[in-house]
């Protein structure tokens, strides 16, 4: 039978511009969809034909090429693409023509929404827990992780098939990857397509499995995965992995990879958001005298000033010596570095006797006031 002309299959005159011609589909499909016209082969053919037509037409390329050449200039055979469009392909482009659900009708049928399918089901999401120091977090790290899941089965390459001997047209719809259901519905008999139950969609059966994967497609294998993890990431946060999660069954997308972040105790910082705290423990005599005093960052350790006369809960502040925002956009944090005054649980005699005469002196009698403010009051002027 010859073909009938891709301009006159959707109404339109030669020179139409792009939305007119998807205008139109959206129209001649609407008219013969299966849904609409259960059993009808006629309307069959012409909804492919239409499809065929507008695959053509909305190809700028493959319109250009059949405005020259007609429809040899699209021929399949010649390797041009065009025509042999399965139900599913057509279904497949509907999620442009009509949106996301891909069929005007399923929304009043109540039939789920059919979108492209292969033969595959989706792999689960891999989760993995990471441990960072906080010297990983200031600068962000990359992480070699060795992790189980699920991989692509080498053999069949996900197919689950022995070879491509193996796979036949699936003998519950012909291949079409999709299969009709009459319905009983408050409006009567309803014709419903559904995605074929033995193939998944895909229009294959596979007659003779792979060895190695026994038709699943994956394998259980160890592999190490590289994470690079910003700077500023915080304990509870969650980053994830596109598709390097466990591999889908027979070929089917893989899921993601998630990875839960966890913070090391660090033998010397605690942390709050952005700011690295640090207890420092003086004793008595520097202190009161003054000194200099080497503490530790994230980075190299850096030699502080003590001022004499530096009262327990004076909180000195190193700029920019934090951790990252980990949007990068608000800076570093400060640490911060809390003044403590240690106190001995060990005496000599002659330690004893030292103190016994600070005991006494009038200097060392306690004066809460503006210059030695104790800790509620330090925290009155901090929330205040
Ligand atoms: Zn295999
Ligand atoms: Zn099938």
């Amino acid at each position: 039978m010859a073909k009938r002309d891709y301009y006159e299959v959707l109404g339109v005159a030669k020179g139409a511009e792009s939305k007119e011609i998807k205008k139109a589909y959206r129209k001649v499909a609407m008219k013969y969809h299966p849904d609409k016209n259960p059993g009808d082969k006629a309307a069959e053919e012409k909804f492919k034909e239409a499809a065929e037509a507008y695959e053509i037409l909305s190809d700028e390329q493959k319109r250009a090429r059949y405005d020259r050449y007609g429809h040899k200039g699209v021929d399949p055979q010649a390797g041009f693409g065009g025509g042999g469009m399965n139900m599913e392909d057509i279904f497949a482009n509907f999620s442009d023509i009509f949106g996301d659900s891909g069929s005007p009708f399923e929304s009043f049928f109540g039939g789920s929404s059919r979108t492209r399918r292969s033969a595959g089901q989706k792999g689960s999401n891999l989760r993995i827990k990471v441990s960072l120091s906080l010297e990983e977090i200031a600068d962000g790290v990359t992480k070699k992780i060795k992790v189980k899941k699920q991989t692509t089965c080498d053999t069949c390459s996900g197919s689950g098939a022995k070879d491509s001997k193996a796979v036949s047209t699936c003998g519950t719809c012909q291949g079409s990857g999709y299969v009709r259901q009459v319905k009983s519905t408050f409006l009567g008999q309803m014709q419903t397509t559904t995605v074929c139950p033995t193939c998944n969609g895909s229009g294959n059966q596979i007659t003779s499995k792979c060895n190695s994967c026994r038709g699943e497609g994956r394998a259980v294998a160890e592999e190490t995965i590289e994470i690079d993890i910003p700077a500023g990431v915080e304990e509870g946060m969650q980053l994830s992995m596109r598709a390097k999660g466990n591999a889908g069954k027979n070929g089917g997308p893989a899921g993601d990879l998630l990875i839960a972040i966890q913070e090391k105790e660090h033998e010397h910082f605690s942390r709050d958001g952005q700011n690295i705290m640090y207890d420092l423990f003086l004793n008595f005599a520097d202190a009161a005298l003054g000194t200099s005093v080497e503490v530790p960052t994230l980075g190299k350790s850096v030699k502080i000033t003590i001022p004499p006369g530096t009262p327990a809960g004076k909180i000195f502040r190193l700029r920019g010596k934090g951790v990252p925002s980990v949007q990068g956009y608000a800076g570093k944090g400060d640490q911060l570095i809390n003044v403590n005054i240690w106190t001995p649980k060990t005496l000599s005699k002659d330690d004893k006797a030292l103190l016994e005469q600070m005991r006494t002196s009038p200097n060392f009698q306690p004066k809460a006031g503006k210059d030695q403010k104790g800790f509620f009051a330090r925290m009155k002027d901090y929330f205040e």
